[in-house]
């Protein structure tokens, strides 16, 4: 479920007119809903009741300060990859205690921070950095928690971009490899206490088989850990996956009735009915660290047709945003759902809608039937909430886009568009 659906005839999300929001903030312009955010977490957070766990939420997702406050008020923990996502969970007022360190390139600053500030774990992710860490933290006179990350060798069945669990892929350490690690580890490490274990096998993952995959194959792992090296912990990661076809459609109960049993994507409530059951008698902690699915449909983002161009092999719809603004599309082939904010009727049109960098790849679909809209209309690029504002950039020397957070019929402004005088700022 999510916030955004037609009202009279607009596009609102919850309950304000999305048309407003592009009138009075211009575009592109992001907007998410509060109240999805909210409830996914929750569903999130209820699908695994039943094991003791704690839902880390993957900063890098969507790291405007006021998101992370909204989830730190829900009592999420924090998975981060940078010092620089360490500081923005602090700055929301959220606690570093409760906050792992996944990456495979943490730096010595990164590192001394995370030590200073006193977080949860950090997510270890090859022997070099956990001797590493041993060094810092006994220079720093302190104990440093890890888990190391296991690679388990799992196809993820994701764009190849996004999948982090084969052997192939630069994340974790071998699954053969774990056990004499942690033997070496606690042999000659006496800085760091092992605390845990991790894994994270890759994103947007559409089917429950390769979670269950992973689960089976390194429970048996965890279980030895936890009784040779005493961890408490195994994280078992994000990469839950979205609707990104169709979205505006799944946000209402009458889509999911209409789905068979077989064409319903993953949902939280399956992928805590068949893990539970595999970690619950483990005796560890699980910890989940989720991003996409707590963000992804909980956000759009707003762009104005700036013109139409009919070309003899293609109409093109030139918008306002482009791949500076969200990347998805040229990165890796991802895909949004551009819905006009004016309810449109039933008349589909074969057009490639793209934005205005100096790119090929700068697209947001092409030979896609889509309902008709004319320049100087507004178009919203559904289930853009994750992965879309945080890898946006200055390339073109265009300005990031506002964020706009709305919750109930209120809707603030979370991050002011940028000025052509704040792209110069640093510079000289
Ligand atoms: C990116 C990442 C996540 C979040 O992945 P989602 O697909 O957004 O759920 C979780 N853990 C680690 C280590 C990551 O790098």
């Amino acid at each position: 479920m999510h916030g955004f659906a037609y009202r009279n005839g607009s596009l609102h999300c919850e309950d304000v007119d999305l048309q407003s929001l592009a009138e009075s903030h211009g575009t592109p312009l992001y907007v998410y809903s509060a109240g999805t955010i909210r409830d996914h977490y929750r569903r999130l957070d209820q699908a695994l009741e039943g094991v003791d766990h704690e839902v880390a939420y993957a900063v890098k997702a969507n790291s405007n300060l006021s998101v992370l406050r909204l989830l730190a008020d829900e009592g999420a923990g924090f998975d981060i990859v940078s010092g620089g996502e360490l500081f923005r969970v602090i700055e929301a007022g959220g606690e570093p205690a409760r906050c792992t360190f996944a990456g495979v390139g943490k730096t010595r600053r990164e590192i001394e921070y995370a030590l200073e500030q006193g977080i949860y774990s950090f997510n270890v992710e090859s022997e070099a950095e956990l001797r590493y860490l041993d060094q810092v933290a006994g220079e720093l006179g302190v104990t440093a928690p890890a888990a190391v990350r296991v690679n388990p060798n799992v196809d993820a069945r994701t764009h190849k971009y996004i999948s982090t669990g084969k052997s192939e892929n630069k994340f974790g350490v071998d699954f053969e490899q774990i056990a004499d690690l942690y033997a070496r580890a606690a042999k000659d490490l006496p800085n760091v206490r092992l605390r845990g274990i991790q894994m994270h096998i890759g994103s947007q993952l559409t089917s429950i088989q390769p979670f269950i995959e992973a689960v089976e194959k390194v429970a048996p792992l965890a279980a030895r850990l936890r009784d040779e090296h005493g961890i408490e912990f195994w994280s078992i990661g994000g990469g839950i996956g979205i609707i990104y076809q169709d979205c505006l459609r799944s946000g209402t109960i009458d889509w999911w009735d209409e789905k068979s049993e077989q064409d319903r994507p993953l949902t939280l409530d399956e992928y805590g009915r068949e893990l539970v059951p595999r970690l619950r008698d483990l005796g560890l902690r699980i910890l989940l660290e989720p991003g996409r699915c707590i963000a992804g449909n909980a956000g759009v983002l707003l762009t104005t047709c700036l013109y139409e161009k009919k070309g003899s092999a293609k109409t093109f719809k030139i918008v306002d945003a482009g791949m500076n603004d969200l990347i998805r599309p040229a990165l890796y082939e991802g895909y949004h759902e551009i819905v006009p904010l004016r309810e449109p009727g039933a008349e589909r049109l074969k057009v490639d809608v793209v934005g205005p960098i100096c790119e090929s790849g700068d697209f947001f679909c092409q030979d896609h039937e889509l309902p008709d809209f004319q320049p100087g209309e507004a178009v919203a690029l559904m289930s853009s909430g994750a992965y879309g504002f945080v890898m946006a950039s200055n390339y073109n020397t265009r300005p990031m886009p506002a964020e706009v957070l709305v919750d109930g019929d209120k809707a603030s402004v979370i991050r002011k568009r940028q000025t052509l005088e704040d792209l110069v700022a640093a510079e000289r």
